[in-house]
């Protein structure tokens, strides 16, 4: 542990103040992810979206007294001790580095295109059980996700295990400096991320960097750009080069592939060695294989290996949340359970506030290395700092340590699953948020299937991490100091608005906006506190809008002279929105509104309590998606300055200005003004079809099949016999039709679904809730999964082929398609 005073010696910088000395605990960089401890210390990061430093303030009123900045702070923070380094990521890398040299442990650091986070998590699950391993949480491999693994690092760990992930050049220096491994293993080369290399060997060498300090390295010989790389660099250490290809060489290995698994047939030096593996894909073959020879050219192997082989699972790579039992929400996290892993899912908790209590169900944690005392101490201390208001322990030493859990307001425990199980937990759950967290013995899924709202064969799933790059992609678009305004009307194009509207509150957007009252109304019962804009707000509607604090926008002169006169007989303020009609011609003040519009607010504003304050002034544009339409665009973009200039001066105000879509925020930058309102760009769809692929899919809307059967050449599939087989025909039944938003436009070999990665096209005509689709020589069996949209099926495609947009794809999925959302 270093004392806060310390600090100078390891990163520079110059100590501002320092009221008090502590010890650094707690390393954190994000004001959304406070962790309020002693010692616990906010790093101030410039990042391309984010200033840490705008969030100085609000950490130090959250309670954190230690702070490392590039920037003094604009306002005092008299208890506070503080850093000043020229910069901030720098000196957490160094902070980091520092901390890591306190240990002679050997360090293995991995790098590569794929199976990273695979390769680390197999390993610490095949290395002996007396090793006590440290590694990575997740896949925290980037230049921040590096410094705090390593923090992780003390006296009891006698192996650590970290991954390194770069995308462009000059990033590696850094990380091998917070790791100084003495270990390497790169795990293969493919063109992932190649944006930010100019050739595969340049980004080869950059990666090998990693390893300029270790005396080992594994790797794969058959990749011939790294094997020609590692032997130019590093002919000097010792390279373990296996291969699948040769048949001469030290390390080698035979694959047998068969129905369900496959053998591995190890030659190492020592002699040979046959494995069974419970995969037969390349791509966990060669992740096996990293494995295997890093455990046998280490003197890692024993005599249970073989017995860990078989119990080798594809870690969960994500945290899903999904509607449970009772209005709860269930965060499954079926990734390994130790303590980093916990802390990932109690910040993932943090994000999405629908529900005020919060409830964990943890089983024991295993292989922490720490002491039981010391492990279920930091547990506690992890699950107060997040307000958790419930535990529900499962194992016999989560059970013991419950002295050290008096502090949470409720807790139960049990000796096993079943016994949990037994007291139908379904019963006890109710409007809460519950985080499911069990190693693997203790089989959790059962709690969860247990727990969760059943889910009929169609779900939409949605990625959330997507939906914050996809706002990031925007944002960096935008100049500094433009505000976003989100629409998330009609159920967030689909995706579901309460979950949509907690991460863009999370990530600090500006505005969100609804077609509807009710639609506003509901986000306010879900815990939104954002500024609310309603598009259509009508004379009955206006009571509850100002009980639930939404801001309408108003768009006509008899809906602004309603508005005024149920305010000022209510007594009542309100902030609106001025809708201008341009040229779309659809809602919207026109010109011959505006000297009566003005002489209005005139009016308003010479009473003692103006009732309406107007937020903000705004238009649309009618075709911002096609450069056909430019010239139009700008003609509406001078109208709207023009009809501002003058509401600004009878307001003696300026509120703010927007005209932008998702459309017009990429092809008209000029006109960005106060604002802007992204709308499907977040939802994955450009469509100017200027930056799809800068852009990620959302949503995936999935399926499964209900029957398989086979028909005879000449036989009608469907209602009223529409199309028929052509030849014998192997047809599938699927679970989705027009009802959950399947259109009818499909029918008849229009649309098409994926089915085991091959297109099936709709036979006949959609139904109601099922359609047929030709599966002729494909693999298909009942209950498989069949994906209607998503990453490999382009929501443009499918659109594309029925003549409609993107837009109407994604809101008619219907509302009894389940929603599921889901973050690395
Ligand atoms: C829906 C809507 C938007 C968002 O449009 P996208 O094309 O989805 O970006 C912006 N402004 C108004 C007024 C809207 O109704």
């Amino acid at each position: 542990m270093i004392l806060f005073s310390k600090l100078p010696s390891v990163c520079g910088g110059t100590l501002l103040q320092l009221p008090a000395d502590t010890p650094l605990s707690y390393l954190l960089f994000d004001s959304r992810k406070l962790v309020v401890s002693p010692g616990a210390t906010f790093f101030a990061l410039k990042g391309q979206q984010q200033d840490g430093h705008r969030y100085l303030q609000q950490a130090y009123q959250g309670g954190i007294r230690c702070f490392v900045l590039e920037q003094a702070p604009r306002e005092p923070m008299p208890e506070a001790s503080i850093l000043q380094v020229p910069d901030s990521l720098a000196a957490l890398q160094q902070l980091a580095g520092w901390h890591r040299r306190q240990f002679s442990l050997p360090l293995l650091a991995i790098t590569g295109s794929n199976g990273k986070t695979i390769v680390k998590e197999w390993l610490s699950s095949l290395l002996p059980a007396s090793e006590q391993v440290v590694r990575s949480p997740k896949s925290y491999n980037s230049q921040i996700g590096v410094a705090l693994s390593v923090w992780q690092l003390h006296e009891q760990h006698s192996i650590g295990i970290f991954e390194a992930g770069i995308s462009q050049l000059g990033e590696m220096r850094a990380l091998q400096q917070v790791l100084a491994p003495t270990l390497g293993l790169f795990t293969n080369i493919g063109p992932a991320h190649s944006r930010g290399f100019a050739s595969l060997e340049e980004k080869v060498a950059e990666k090998a960097l990693l390893f300029t300090d270790a005396h080992t390295i594994i790797y794969c010989r058959d990749h011939a750009p790294i094997h020609a790389h590692l032997q130019q660099q590093y002919a000097h250490k010792t390279l373990i080069g296996w291969s699948q290809l040769e048949t001469e060489g030290p390390w080698r290995a035979g694959v047998v592939r068969r129905q369900r698994d496959s053998l591995l047939q190890l030659h190492t030096p020592a002699g040979e060695h046959s494995y069974r593996l419970p995969f037969r894909d390349s791509a966990s073959i060669e992740n096996a294989l990293h494995c295997l020879f890093f455990l046998h050219s280490q003197g890692y192997a024993h005599s249970e290996l073989q017995k860990q082989l078989s119990q080798l699972a594809l870690p969960a790579m994500r945290l899903e949340l999904k509607q449970g039992v009772n209005g709860s929400y269930l965060l499954d996290d079926a990734y390994n359970n130790d303590l980093a892993g916990l802390q990932v899912a109690l910040e993932f908790l943090q994000q999405q506030k629908h529900l005020r209590k919060k409830t964990v169900i943890l089983s024991d944690l295993l292989q922490s290395g720490l002491a039981e005392g010391e492990l279920y101490t930091r547990v506690a201390e992890l699950l107060q700092m997040h307000q958790v208001g419930r535990l529900i322990g499962v194992g016999p030493a989560i059970s013991r340590a419950a002295p050290l859990f008096a502090s949470i307001g409720q807790t139960a425990y049990y000796d096993s699953t079943e016994a949990l199980l037994q007291e139908h937990p379904e019963r006890q759950i109710s409007r809460e948020l519950v985080l499911i967290k069990g190693a693997r013995p203790f089989g959790f899924e059962r709690l969860v299937s247990r727990l969760q709202q059943k889910v009929h064969g169609t779900v939409l799933e949605i990625d959330l991490d997507a939906l914050a790059h996809n706002l990031n992609f925007y944002r960096s678009r935008l100049k500094p100091g433009t505000k976003t305004m989100v629409m998330v009307k009609a159920f967030a194009y689909g995706s579901g608005s309460h979950e949509v509207a907690h991460l863009l509150q999370y990530q600090h957007v500006d505005y969100l906006a609804v077609a509807y009252p009710d639609e506003g109304i509901s986000l306010r019962q879900a815990g939104i506190t954002l500024p609310i804009m309603v598009m259509n707000a009508a004379e009955e509607t206006f009571a509850s809008l100002l009980e639930w604090e939404l801001e309408p926008e108003l768009y006509s002169l008899s809906q602004l002279k309603a508005f005024l006169h149920y305010l000022k007989t209510h007594r009542k303020q309100a902030r609106v929105h001025l809708k201008m009609d341009t040229g779309m011609h659809r809602l919207g003040f026109s010109r011959a509104d505006l000297p009566e519009l003005m002489e209005l607010l005139r009016a308003s504003l010479r009473l003692a309590r103006p009732p309406i304050e107007v937020a903000s002034l705004f238009s649309h544009l009618a075709g911002a998606d096609s450069a056909e339409f430019n010239d139009f665009s700008q003609l509406q973009a001078q109208r709207l300055r023009d009809y501002y200039e003058q509401l600004a001066e009878a307001l003696s105000y300026r509120p703010l200005l927007h005209l932008l879509n998702s459309a017009g925020i990429l092809r008209f930058p000029e006109y960005q003004f106060d604002m802007v309102r992204l709308g499907i760009g977040l939802y994955g769809a450009e469509v100017n079809g200027m930056e799809q692929r800068s852009l990620h899919p959302i949503s995936t809307l999935k399926t499964t099949v209900s029957q398989v059967k086979q028909i005879p050449e000449g036989e009608t599939v469907g209602y009223s016999r529409s199309q028929a087989a052509r030849q014998n025909m192997q047809l599938a039944t699927i679970a989705i039709g027009y009802a959950d938003g399947f259109d009818r436009r499909f029918s008849n070999g229009v649309g098409k679904v994926l089915i085991g990665g091959a297109l099936a096209p709709v036979v006949g005509r959609v139904c109601m809730d099922m359609t047929m689709v030709d599966v002729s020589g494909l693999d298909v069996q009942e209950g498989d999964e069949v994906i209607v949209f998503g990453p490999e099926r382009p929501i443009t495609q499918l659109a594309g082929e029925i003549g409609t947009i993107p837009y109407e794809i994604l809101t008619s999925v219907s509302e009894r398609v389940k929603r599921v959302f889901y973050s690395a």
